[in-house]
């Protein structure tokens, strides 16, 4: 199982804002704003290096990230894991006891096929499992 950092996911309240700071004060190359409807949220990925920053920003009041905000904050939200098989890697884990917020894979931004992992199988930390 080959898995690699895909990248790191910014709660933000103002992408606009968020990207006045790590596009144009780290110089990080950004390549577009991308919305989620299901997810209430759109996001612009900014790579660096092998991995990239996703930067989310809440479309509405009741999606995941706006909820997150309100109860710690804006901050890293996930990690995301790339693997090469989503279904045999969650089927894997699944058996070994670690539980899922996404019990099927889903659509996620950028053409991926994503899946969260409970934070409490993960030591409090939300980890997408993403294969492109
Ligand atoms: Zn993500």
């Amino acid at each position: 199982m080959s898995v690699r950092l895909d990248h790191i996911g910014i709660a933000v309240k103002d992408l606009d804002a968020a990207l006045g700071v790590f596009r144009d004060l780290f110089g990080l190359s950004f390549k577009g704003i991308e919305e989620v409807p299901e997810q209430r949220v759109k996001v612009a990925f900014l790579p660096v290096g092998d991995t990239k920053l996703e930067l989310l920003a809440a479309t509405g009041p009741q999606g995941p990230v706006a909820k997150f905000i309100e109860r710690r904050g804006e901050g890293v939200h996930h990690i995301a894991l790339h693997v090469e098989d989503l279904e045999k890697t969650m089927a894997q884990l699944k058996e070994q006891g670690i539980r899922f917020i996404d019990e099927e894979p889903r659509q996620g931004a950028g053409g991926a096929r994503i899946a969260f992992v409970h934070p409490k199988s993960t030591y409090g930390v939300l980890v997408e499992l993403c294969e492109r």
